[in-house]
């Protein structure tokens, strides 16, 4: 199932991200996901669900955003984004083009992890007193 194995990649990928912090753990993860890139958002936000379990990233929320397909008119000399996947032509004089170039990522975002500024924050007070 492609999905799990991405999801599995996904967890591999952040966990290296991660900074290795005491109780570092992960609240969010944004991933731009490519309307080509052939995954279904629903399944993968399933099997996130299943394969974070016992990992940093267990708990934390996957936000998929869906990146519309961009192709290239070489008659306009002009990249534009299409509604939708249907209909690969230039949507200014309906030249058809297979020159994509966006719509295939898979990329993970950013990663919103739990600070631990406040516990740092906190021990420097408690130095500070007389
Ligand atoms: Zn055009």
């Amino acid at each position: 199932m492609h999905e799990l194995s991405l999801a599995h990649s996904l967890v591999e990928i952040v966990c290296e991200a991660l900074p290795r912090v005491d109780g570092g753990k992960v609240r969010e993860v944004r991933l731009n996901l490519g309307a080509l890139a052939g995954v279904v958002a629903d399944s993968l936000e399933f099997c996130y669900d299943i394969v974070t379990r016992d990992t940093p990233l267990e708990g934390s929320r996957l936000v998929i955003r869906t990146v519309p397909v961009a192709i290239h008119c070489p008659a306009c000399d002009r990249t534009f984004e299409l509604p939708g996947v249907q209909h690969f032509r230039c949507s200014a004089c309906g030249t058809p083009s297979a020159d994509i170039r966006q719509g295939r990522e898979i990329e993970v975002e950013s990663i919103e992890v739990e600070s631990s500024e406040s516990e740092v924050a906190e021990d420097v007070a408690e130095e500070d007193r007389p």
